[in-house]
């Protein structure tokens, strides 16, 4: 890895710069609006399409879980994690990332104690005090309660009384893939043996397959081994299996494929970048995600009338990507959706009068509704403001997020940086400078602090989510020199490295990441 000469100094630290905050709204803290409970165990996962399979992974979140999630994310599925409470409270960061990454959260209780294990067996009292007080945990970590309990062992004692009580459901499966029970390294035999379970769904149209991304039985390690290597070995192949069989990837409610803000240009569910040259051509450099390129290709022309482009999420609704850009004569603002592969849809004005933002983004949904915003920052006055995105192209009503920001030219959000969850901005003040906003979830911040100097070097920041593939996402700034550098991001709002990924980029008057 090559060191940046400003990136040595990257520090971190706190400045006053009386930069100051409008009033925050509550924090997140939505009512999960559940499903009408199931009056028996479900087996089979919703029935959204002819074929549809839901991937659940119990016993979580640990160590192999980021393994998991990056496998995921490069094939665009949507899972369902049954977390014990006991696992979400050890690992509040992973908790998070399973939510930002789109999947659904569901409960596992909190000590996975099985009936003979508990004093008295599973009753009501006890299984409302374990469900629930997983929910709380996952709640007040995520902002979200889950709807699904899953009993530890799939034993069934009073457990659909207590859940129906709750307004909950309770799921068992039809597929064990047993890799609970695949010994402490990885094996052929045994990503094999995972593969062979999880995929023999004995022509049933709607299988649920139980998996494993952690431990939360109490044998010893010595007994059955918290390694889940062999499932994450198996993941890609028991995907493109169903995949092939024309299975849909749905989670318990039925939702299939990733959030928009996760997804990239070309399709491949690895972070691209977009960039116009002095031509007005307009190029996709396709990221590898392993901190380099794949290629690059022209995919469009005639960009010299715009004047800001950026990438927003599924700011249209339908599931993929789509590039905004300011129109430099008349300061309209253009939707151009992409396809999903590389290509485009029909581009349409999405409204008039954005020439007064010096600045303009999209932090994905900073504001919790589900659907990806834009953020301006105004020319007159320094103040930020949010213009919440309707899921369908449009807008839903705008309001002032914060003052100050005078200067503040470069501006981007690359997602969830810190790992709580909710999308964040960071912005290089006028003395280089470089901090972080973190977002609420409800379209505020709830704290701001500085996370490196020297920023002033930079001509253009942007963010292609996980660049580095090490399942975090990153930035990328653009020095005015023409080189680009990838900063790794650590989910925690600092840094694991940074590196050089590319020159010559001195020439691209518009970038925009999209990943
Ligand atoms: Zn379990």
């Amino acid at each position: 890895m090559r060191y940046h000469p400003l990136a040595a100094r990257l520090s971190v630290g706190l400045t006053a710069l009386g930069l100051a905050l409008t009033a925050l709204a509550a924090p997140a803290a939505r009512a999960a609006v559940c499903p009408a409970p199931s009056a028996a165990f479900i087996s089979s996962a919703p029935a959204t399409a002819a074929r549809t399979v839901a991937l659940t992974f119990d016993d979580g979140p640990g160590p192999f879980l980021p393994a998991v999630l990056k496998v995921l994310r490069e094939y665009d599925v949507r899972a369902t994690f049954f977390d014990t409470g006991a696992h979400d409270a050890a690992f509040p960061s992973l908790t998070r990332q399973i939510v930002s990454d789109g999947h659904l959260l569901a409960d596992h209780s909190w000590d996975h104690l099985y009936p003979s294990q508990v004093a008295g067996g599973w009753t009501v009292g006890y299984l409302t005090d374990q469900i629930s007080r997983t929910a709380s945990q996952q709640q007040a970590l995520t902002g979200q309660s889950p709807c699904f309990f899953r009993p530890p062992g799939g034993f069934t004692d009073n457990v659909l009384p207590t859940v129906q009580q709750l307004g909950m459901s309770a799921v068992l499966w039809s597929i064990d893939t047993l890799d609970w029970q695949q010994p402490g390294a990885l094996s052929a035999a045994s990503a094999n043996s995972i593969v062979a379970a999880a995929t023999n769904n004995g022509g049933a149209p709607h299988p649920i397959v139980l998996m494993h991304d952690a431990k939360a039985s109490h044998e010893a390690n010595s007994v059955v081994s918290p390694f889940r290597g062999n499932t994450v070995a198996a993941l890609p192949r028991i995907i493109a299996a169903y995949r092939a069989a024309g299975f849909q990837f749905v989670d318990l409610n039925g939702g299939s494929g990733l959030r928009g803000h996760n997804t990239d240009f070309s399709g491949d569910q690895l972070g691209d970048v977009l960039a116009t040259r002095p031509d007005g051509s307009l190029w996709a450099y396709r990221g590898n995600g392993a901190n380099g390129w794949q290629g690059w290709a022209p995919v469009g022309s005639g960009w010299q009338i715009a004047d800001a482009m950026f990438a927003a999420g599924d700011f249209a609704g339908d599931g993929h990507p789509a590039v905004l850009y300011r129109r430099k004569d008349d300061g309209s603002l253009w939707m151009w959706p992409t396809d999903g592969a590389g290509g485009w849809g029909a581009t349409r004005s999405i409204g008039g009068g954005w020439n007064a933002c010096s600045a303009l983004f999209s932090p994905g949904d900073f504001d919790g509704d589900g659907h990806p915003d834009v953020m301006c920052l105004r020319r007159d006055d320094g103040s930020l403001w949010l213009y919440p995105g309707d899921g369908a192209g449009g807008w839903r009503p705008w309001f002032q997020i914060g003052h100050g920001f005078a200067g503040y030219e470069r501006i981007v959000s690359p997602g969830d940086f810190d790992g709580d969850g909710y999308p964040d901005v960071l912005a290089v003040a006028p003395n280089g400078a470089l901090w972080l906003f973190s977002g609420n979830g409800s379209g505020g911040f709830r704290s701001q602090r500085q996370v490196g100097s020297g920023w002033q070097g930079f001509s253009a920041l942007l963010s292609a989510g996980d660049f580095t593939g090490e399942g975090f996402p990153d930035l990328l700034a653009l020095r005015s020199d023409g080189s680009l550098w990838d900063y790794a991001g650590n989910f925690t709002g600092g840094w694991t490295g940074w590196s050089q990924v590319g020159s010559g980029w001195s020439g691209t008057p518009l970038v925009t990441g999209v990943g």
